[in-house]
């Protein structure tokens, strides 16, 4: 008898691990475009083969949380991202930062229903690069998100964080070492990307 249940205690500590790792579990927020605020929440658990088309992102990262991982900087509290990619960024951001481009604050993996069509409520369907861990935002604080904002001029309107001032020593630009590097490692910068909005501290593989 006792036997016998060591043994099945066995197996279970043998299977547990594979049977978690299966399981995909994310929350994500509910973008609405008409009220321009999160209305909801929504958790997500189901079988990593369930996954459908819209939960696959670029560089094979997907919204589950199990796969994410922390980025290590001694200058930064642990930040989450995809660990497809986490590596790469690690090296860009601990150079730059060596290079005299301080990176004072990080906003990755963060789950988002915030892009594509808008169901009958007026809320976003589809999950913004940010879902994936593949976009990461750095310095907001002077890197801010602006609208009416084709080309860089003043009647670019800032709609989220802080101002952007040319001057100072944490304004990103075209030509900082730091979008540079990210550009080499497949990351494109909000500050370049076609439209009307600019999102000067966001990098991903679209710029979006
Ligand atoms: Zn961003």
């Amino acid at each position: 008898m006792g036997i016998k249940k060591n043994f099945l205690f066995l197996c279970v500590i043998v299977l547990a691990p594979e049977l978690l790792a299966k399981e995909c579990r994310y929350t994500a927020t509910v973008w609405n475009a008409k009220l321009k605020k999160v209305v909801d929440q929504i958790t997500v658990v189901k079988d990593f083969s369930a996954l459908s088309r819209h939960e696959k992102g670029p560089f094979g990262c997907t919204p589950c949380e199990s796969d994410q991982i922390d980025l290590n900087l001694p200058f930064h509290p642990p930040v989450k991202i995809c660990r497809h990619i986490a590596s790469k960024i690690e090296r860009v951001l601990i150079q730059a930062h060596e290079e005299g481009y301080p990176i004072k604050k990080i906003i990755a993996y963060r789950p988002g229903l915030s892009k594509g069509p808008l169901d009958q409520h007026g809320n976003r369907t589809e999950l913004s690069n940010h879902s994936f861990g593949t976009a990461i935002d750095i310095n907001p604080e002077n890197n801010g998100l602006y609208g009416n904002c084709k080309v860089w001029n003043s009647t670019c309107i800032l709609l989220k964080d802080g101002k952007r001032v040319l001057e100072h020593p944490l304004t990103l630009k075209k030509n900082s070492p730091l979008v540079l590097m990210m550009r080499e490692i497949g990351m494109k910068w909000g500050g370049e990307i076609k439209g009307n909005q600019k999102d000067f501290m966001h990098f991903s593989h679209s710029g979006y």
